[in-house]
């Protein structure tokens, strides 16, 4: 049997190790951080730094392929990784995902619609693009944030100086605010040969910059639908992608406009576990290992919830609710807006 190698041991390396395992495949984890999640369940983990080359040679000796949980993966890293295994999905995913300037471009380059963006790294260029894109808008940091960090809401001028210094001086982007009824998310595989899958178009519920719940059908007309479906082809296809991605969308009156691309298996797609006969951690696990995609079909109604922090004490009365399916994932310390598990209910039978 085969190896695949996982670069981050958090939930999303843990769920893919299962998945794996379940396919008779064996997992390896890098993960610089002690007892990993994802470590209870693989087969093989290495603890070592993103900067350690010997730990990297030997791990990419060890694996027949090499997918990551993340995409902030240290471009020095990559290029010791690649020159020994093959590294799904590839590098351009990587550079135009690392960093939401390019990350924009490239959708825009492509025909598709973000919000107005300017690069901001001085208080100036904050002047500047906020006379452009007005006084509705969000700057956030270039790069490394997640669930709503590194980010700030300015809706009037004097909001502006303290937007830049939240920043602390690291590259930011100033976005114009979207007016979206709702959002949604679209989880597309793309496999080796080039076929292309996706799973019903979610909608996400945000609460404090992360993700609460993801509901499935989204409110989307079938024009809606097929469009967002075809737009994340599109951005597979032009990336020469192999593995699962997420595309968030934000739904407007004038249609669906891009908000980020996740070249990973997603949150929102946490609901595919108990929707569909393959779900998106077995579909990303296919592509990357170089089999045929599988049928995403959803085959039920589905609402998954994040269980964030102290949701934990809720784990007793969620194991007994008919129709919960519970997936914890084995993390020791409870902090405030961590991530510790979720739970998909069964709408219909
Ligand atoms: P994730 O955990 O999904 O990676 P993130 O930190 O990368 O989150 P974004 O997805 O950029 O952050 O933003 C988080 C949420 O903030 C969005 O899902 C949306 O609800 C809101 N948001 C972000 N950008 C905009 C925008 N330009 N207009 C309106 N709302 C926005
Ligand atoms: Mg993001
Ligand atoms: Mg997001």
């Amino acid at each position: 049997g085969s190896t695949i190698g996982i670069l981050g041991g958090g939930q999303l390396g843990r769920m893919l190790s299962v998945a794996a395992a379940r396919l008779g495949l064996r997992t390896h984890i890098f993960e610089p951080g002690a007892n990993p999640p994802a470590g209870d369940v693989a087969h093989a983990v290495t603890t070592a730094p993103y900067e350690d080359a010997t730990a990297l040679t030997a791990f990419a000796n060890s694996v027949d392929v090499i997918t990551y949980e993340f995409e902030n993966i240290p471009t020095q890293a990559l290029d010791v990784l690649e020159a020994i295994t093959p590294v799904f999905p590839g590098r351009e995913a990587l550079r135009v995902s690392q960093d939401r300037l390019t990350e924009k471009d490239f959708l825009n380059d492509l025909g598709l619609t973000t919000a107005p963006y300017k690069a901001v790294d001085t208080a100036e260029d904050l002047d500047t693009a906020l006379t452009q894109i007005g006084m509705s808008a969000i700057l956030k940091t270039r790069r490394f944030g997640y669930d709503g960090k590194g980010q700030a809401r300015i809706s009037a001028p004097q909001e502006a100086a303290q937007a830049l210094s939240d920043m602390a001086g690291s590259p930011a982007i100033l976005e114009g605010f979207v007016d979206f009824s709702h959002e949604v998310s679209v989880i597309a595989a793309r496999g080796l040969d080039g076929s292309v899958a996706a799973f019903d178009p979610g909608e996400n519920v945000h609460k404090d910059g992360i993700l609460r719940t993801t509901t499935v059908p989204a409110r989307l007309s079938s024009a809606q639908r097929s469009d967002a479906v075809l737009l994340a082809a599109r951005i597979l296809n032009a990336l020469n992608y192999v593995g699962v991605m997420g595309v968030e969308l934000f739904v407007t009156p004038k249609g669906l406009i891009v908000n980020e691309i996740a070249p990973r298996v997603h949150n929102s797609g946490h609901w595919t576990q108990n929707g569909c006969a393959i779900d998106q951690f077995e579909q990303h696990i296919r592509a990357v290992a170089g089999w045929p995609l599988g049928d995403g079909q959803r085959h039920t109604d589905v609402v998954m919830e994040n269980l964030i922090g102290d949701d934990m004490d809720r784990v007793p009365d969620l194991a007994a609710e008919p129709g919960c399916a519970l997936h914890l994932y084995g993390k020791a310390e409870v902090k405030p807006g961590r991530k510790m598990g979720h739970v998909n209910r069964i709408q219909k039978a």
